[in-house]
């Protein structure tokens, strides 16, 4: 199993801003923080990645789909946020959609819609082709 390495919403903003070409330094100071802070969150980040160092962990984000669109991409809300735009989500939504579909099947979060559609066997409106809140990951 590949799972994707877990970073913080700053370590993956951290991880855009430095992936537009911003050096530690304007990194920290675009998230209002000490240089040594963001020196810290990017020593996470290179650990998390199993990189060499913060240009490799770049590279390998890059490959796994870890660095989206947008600074704030990479959970279920930008994925939804890329669909009412009429975007393409990019990988790293995609790959957010794909885990929050996994922990829905796991029964965390889809227990309540299973029980729903027990209940009402066969009540579906006309017309509608059974309006799912998860969205199909392609
Ligand atoms: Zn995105």
């Amino acid at each position: 199993m590949n799972r994707l390495p877990q970073l913080t919403p700053r370590q993956r903003r951290i991880l855009w801003l430095r992936a537009q070409g911003l050096s530690g330094p304007q990194t920290a100071r675009k998230e209002g923080i000490a240089v040594g802070t963001e020196h810290y969150h990017e020593q996470v980040i290179v650990t998390r990645l199993r990189a060499r160092n913060i240009v490799h962990a770049l590279h390998v984000a890059h490959l796994i789909g870890l660095i989206g669109e947008q600074p704030d991409c990479g959970d279920r809300a930008a994925y939804l946020r890329h669909l009412r735009r009429r975007e393409t989500p990019c990988l790293a939504c995609k790959a957010a959609n794909a885990r929050h579909g996994v922990e829905q099947r796991a029964g965390r979060l889809g227990r309540q819609e299973a029980r729903e559609a027990v209940q009402a066997p066969g009540a579906r409106p006309n017309g509608s082709r059974g309006q799912s809140s998860s969205v199909q990951p392609t």
